[in-house]
């Protein structure tokens, strides 16, 4: 077992508040909102929640200071009662809760919250364009309706806490405090429970949900909806929804940001003499576009303002145009003759293709 300093990464010497700072700084990276369920970090905070137990109490820090890590094993009576320490019986969430003084789902003096529920859209690019009001079908718990969310009729105080709605475990020296199991923190059960929902309060349902998606909206995008998530039980309040848009690929147009790129094929032809070529854009009116003579393949050109629109504003991206020169395949006797004339003809023409030559053999001799 790691010396308990160490484990802190502190000095010997250290202060009260040097070794309270330390573990809270420690603490926080095993934060389980961020390591749900890993063992890993649960490990290293029950260490760290030993250590820290053992060293912000003047007396125990003595006792360990003299006689080390035997004066916190099991058996070893006489040194006010301590037991080694056991957090097994613990959730990590709810030992994290414990230490911090927090009281997760459930804010101090309000009515228990249900959880949040999360709900993944998927839309394409063309509804993420023009944004769209989408009818979304969730299963959630809400209310019951027979009871009210009562969970039914007359209260008795809860036998289990006492009416306290907390429980206390003794954890070696520690009394752990949650809330408790067979109440939910209310103190007070049920006398005659409601047959729909068993007493609970709530029910799962079915049930459309109409929500407005703005235009502009990307990959990772959450939309929050207030109260639409999971009715906590009896008579509690509810949960929020959160839609977690997917905005799908798109066979022309790919977006990066605010911007959009597409990549449009011209005849070898018109690149060699110019010409208008139809340049689509996402608003499905399109675009004629004017190309001068010699463009060359893989020339980008910048369209503005015919990108995505930027979410909550009322400007847009760009497009970014790329012309591919498209080679011509298949030709008939006829073109191959024509084309090889014209090869013979071309040769005092300035040419990519010999400044590239001239470049090799320059750098390779
Ligand atoms: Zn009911
Ligand atoms: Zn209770």
């Amino acid at each position: 077992m790691a010396d308990y300093y160490e484990t802190l990464g502190v000095e010997k010497t250290a202060s009260f508040d040097e070794i309270k700072r330390a573990f809270r700084v420690k603490a926080m990276s095993c934060h389980p909102d961020h390591h749900a369920g890993d063992p890993e970090a649960e490990k290293k905070f029950k260490e760290l929640a030993e250590a820290y137990e053992v060293l912000k109490d003047e007396e125990k820090r003595a006792t360990y200071d003299r006689v080390g890590h035997e004066a916190f094993k099991s058996g070893m009576g006489g040194h006010g009662g301590f037991n080694g320490f056991d957090f097994s019986g613990m959730g990590f969430e709810d030992l994290f809760a414990e230490m911090f003084g927090m009281r997760r789902g459930r804010p101090r003096g309000g009515k228990a919250q249900g959880a949040d529920v999360r709900y993944d859209l998927d839309v394409s690019l063309e509804e993420a364009y023009h944004g769209l009001k989408k009818t979304i079908n969730v299963n959630t718990f809400v209310a019951c309706e027979s009871c009210k969310g009562l969970g039914g009729e007359g209260l008795d105080t809860c036998g289990t806490c006492g009416g306290m709605g907390v429980v206390r475990q003794r954890q070696g020296f520690f009394v752990m405090e949650t809330s408790c199991p067979i109440c939910h923190g209310t103190g007070k059960v049920i006398k005659k429970p409601c047959k729909d929902c068993s007493g609970t309060g709530r029910v799962r349902k079915k049930r459309d949900l109409e929500i407005t998606i703005p235009a502009g909206v990307d990959t990772g995008v959450r939309m929050r909806l207030a109260g639409e998530g999971d009715v906590a039980p009896n008579g509690g309040i509810a949960g929020d929804m959160y839609v977690f848009i997917n905005v799908k690929p798109h066979k022309l147009f790919e977006r990066q940001g605010d911007d959009l790129y597409v990549t449009v094929p011209v005849p070898m032809v018109t690149a060699a003499l110019g010409g208008d070529v139809f340049v689509p854009t996402l608003d499905g009116k399109g675009e004629n576009y004017t190309l001068k003579a010699g463009l060359q393949s893989g020339t980008q050109v910048k369209i503005k303002g015919k990108g995505m629109p930027v979410l909550k504003s009322d400007r847009f991206g760009d497009l970014y145009v790329t012309f591919r020169v498209e080679t011509p395949t298949n030709l008939t006797s006829e073109q191959k003759e024509l084309l090889k004339k014209f090869d013979g003809m071309s040769k005092k023409n300035s040419s990519l293709c010999d400044d590239f030559k001239n470049l090799v053999s320059k750098i390779f001799g």
